[in-house]
């Protein structure tokens, strides 16, 4: 990976063999791309020369398209044999040092734009999005929620340690009951740098309690949270499995739901009838339903609900795709290992999108979802010099998305040719 501490201002042309420049058009094939500092400043046909002093990335081999952009990440966090023990070993500074390990893997996958829906201690989170932002580390666009809104007893807790001891590994200001202190947990996040805000509207696999996986706000409660975002500029998201919170999300007008495991035929046509987004992180139910199965690393309390979960998140994607649901891409990673999302697009050809489909997921869908259509998602001039190349069509195979030659972020080059 190449350290970009100091940032190059010079012009660069990509030749590439093939452009997908915009998942909704046919890739072309001999595209110049001209990149001046970050920004794209003409796409067109043939190959041209690079301007005096200007660098040329010879990708003449590659199959060019815009940056992957992952909805749903915790760059905090790995799931693994040590996690629960790490949960009271790790100093917020090893916390961060393992997330920016984390996010520099993401990257070098051809991910340069994420959105983090909770961390433990958020300001690792904060601090990050700006490391990268200055260029100081190098790791994906971030953008964050603070700290994941949840009622006390609920998903967004952390169970089974000492009180005394939860409350010392796990930021509060996300816990909130009742419709003003739910007003207030929001500008709380806000005024920490919150770009989106996350609530749990359902139970969720890997809190450990039994408290199921349904509604746990209620009604006045997901409103209140909903409409506070709003009026701050700020997308919701919102963590659900169970029918009965996505729909009262849906109701009070969120702008994604998280997994979405238990939809029903009412919630496809909330989906539809408010544009809705659904992020199905189809990975982290295989993920978990394998740890269920296979290791003694979960508790009872998360197996019951990983093989509940994991048998239905697939389905979820199969239904709300063909009902016509707006799709964007996530992947949960944190419960999965960092640098494997390219594995979700694989899953959802499996539920029946075709790659095309998949790719705009991760792209233009994903830039909508998270209000940055006019920097990411496709290649176009204007936008961020964010531009990732494979050595085959992955509209033919998508798993060829798994093996990213190339990435550039923001004009510089963190994979292959630099
Ligand atoms: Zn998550």
């Amino acid at each position: 990976m190449a350290n970009n501490s100091t940032r190059s201002s010079k012009t660069k042309v990509i030749h590439a063999g093939f452009l997908l420049a915009d998942p909704d058009i046919q890739p072309k094939s001999e595209q110049s791309i001209l990149i001046e500092g970050e920004r794209i400043k003409a796409v067109s046909d043939g190959f041209i020369d690079a301007p005096p002093g200007g660098e040329l990335v010879d990708l003449r081999k590659k199959f060019v398209l815009p940056d992957l952009i992952d909805c749903h990440v915790h760059l905090t966090a790995q799931l693994d044999q040590g996690y629960r023990l790490r949960t009271v070993e790790d100093s917020d500074p090893k916390v961060a040092f393992n997330a920016a390990h984390n996010a520099a893997v993401t990257l070098a996958a051809g991910f340069t734009t994420v959105r983090d829906v909770g961390a433990r201690n958020p300001d690792v989170v904060f601090a990050l999005r700006a490391a990268i932002a200055e260029r100081k580390v190098a790791g994906p666009r971030i953008l964050c929620v603070g700290a994941v809104l949840s009622p006390t007893g609920g998903h967004g807790q952390i169970y089974g340690l000492r009180h005394d001891v939860c409350a010392c590994v796990q930021s509060t200001s996300g816990i909130c009951d009742g419709v003003d202190e739910c007003r207030r947990a929001v500008r709380r996040q806000v005024s920490h740098g919150a770009d989106a805000i996350k609530f749990v509207a359902t139970g969720g696999v890997l809190s450990n309690i039994k408290a199921g996986l349904d509604q746990q706000f209620t009604d006045d409660e997901i409103c209140s949270i909903i409409e506070t975002a709003h009026r701050l500029g700020r997308r919701v998201a919102a963590h659900a499995h169970g029918a009965a919170g996505i729909n009262a999300a849906l109701e009070a007008g969120v702008d994604s739901i998280e997994h979405g495991s238990f939809l029903d035929a009412r919630s496809l046509e909330l989906f539809i009838a408010k544009g809705a987004f659904h992020v199905p992180t189809i990975i982290a139910g295989v993920t978990v339903l394998e740890m269920a199965q296979a290791d003694d690393l979960l508790t009872p309390a998360q197996i019951e609900k990983a093989m509940i979960v994991g048998v239905k998140i697939k389905e979820a994607l199969a239904r709300s795709h063909k009902a016509g649901v707006t799709i964007a891409f996530g992947t949960d990673m944190g419960v999965g290992p960092h640098g494997q999302n390219a594995r979700e697009f694989g899953f959802m050809v499996e539920a029946g999108m075709r790659s095309r489909e998949a790719i705009k997921a991760a792209t233009v869908n994903a830039a909508k979802l998270l209000d940055l259509s006019d920097e990411v998602g496709t290649i176009a001039s204007g936008k961020s010099a964010d531009v990732i190349a494979v050595d085959s069509s992955p509209l033919d195979d998508v798993s060829v998305l798994q093996r990213v030659a190339f990435v550039m972020a923001r004009g510089d080059v963190y994979l292959g040719v630099s």
